[in-house]
């Protein structure tokens, strides 16, 4: 038993993620990507992907061309195409070559009406689309001031997972992003974040199965910096991270890359 769990860890390379948000033009993402590529072309310990804004895939995309590092879109819709404007499918950011999406994240759940059921929508379609899905979870500060976080994320990820076969869960990722710490320069201690993955694992394990839960790669992300990378990804349960801030400026984000 130990064996395998074992050899399930040495198979969850770390994963860095830079999620942008609504920062930076066009012409702004190809200068970031000219600076960065040459500062990790050798580091193939970590999975890299890059998460700008719409407007700014082509370019991202073209510019990451023939190189180690993927390219997400930050959010996506459910349905394949129909009449739902502003909106862009799972189908659609494959066929532009995005290879990652970011779903749930906090952001669009407070300010954009997501809920845990149109996480599961979503998360259905972008793995049947072939995306590796970035499905953020995490608690906010009332939650976890109530001691509520650890049944906050279990209903979460119980909602988020619904209706998904194990043998699908492969490309699956999922964020512990604590909402109190995105954005405020707090960072959950490395403890903190290892407790909370515990429980994603756990409710991962009910929903998937063992194998499948063991396998997945859960990343961290709230304000993590230079600074504060080496401790939070030396923990064997922190399979990567989700930066904002930090990700906007190339070295910055590859020195946590770096960690
Ligand atoms: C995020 O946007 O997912 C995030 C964690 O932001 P920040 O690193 O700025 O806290």
């Amino acid at each position: 038993m130990q064996i395998r769990f074992e050899t399930f860890l040495t198979m969850r390379k770390k994963l860095i993620v830079a999620n942008w948000k609504m920062h930076k033009m066009p012409e702004q993402a190809r200068h970031f990507v000219h600076d960065l590529l040459p500062i990790v072309k050798d580091h193939h310990r970590d999975e890299i992907v890059l998460c700008p804004t719409f407007i700014c895939l082509p370019a991202v995309i073209a510019a990451l061309s023939g190189s180690h590092i993927g390219t997400g879109s930050q959010d996506m819709h459910w349905e394949k195409e129909g009449a739902y404007t502003g909106e862009i499918s799972a189908h659609m950011l494959r066929g532009l070559g995005c290879s990652h999406v970011i779903i749930g994240h906090s952001e669009r759940r407070q300010y954009f009406g997501e809920t845990d059921d149109t996480v599961n929508r979503k998360l259905k379609s972008a793995l049947a689309a072939g995306l590796q899905p970035i499905v953020c979870v995490g608690e906010v500060l009332a939650e976890r001031e109530a001691g509520l976080t650890e049944q906050v994320l279990r209903q979460q990820c119980t909602v988020c997972f619904r209706g998904i076969a194990s043998i699908e869960t492969a490309p699956l990722v999922v964020a512990y992003e604590p909402v109190w710490a995105i954005g405020t320069g707090k960072t959950a201690t490395p403890k903190m974040a290892a407790d909370a993955h515990r429980v994603i694992r756990i409710e991962a394990t009910r929903a998937f199965g063992d194998e499948a839960a063991q396998a997945l790669r859960i990343l961290y992300g709230g304000s993590v910096k230079p600074e504060n990378a080496n401790a939070l990804m030396s923990e064997t349960e922190i399979d990567g991270a989700l930066v904002g801030g930090a990700s906007l400026d190339p070295k910055s984000f590859a020195a946590i890359v770096r960690w």
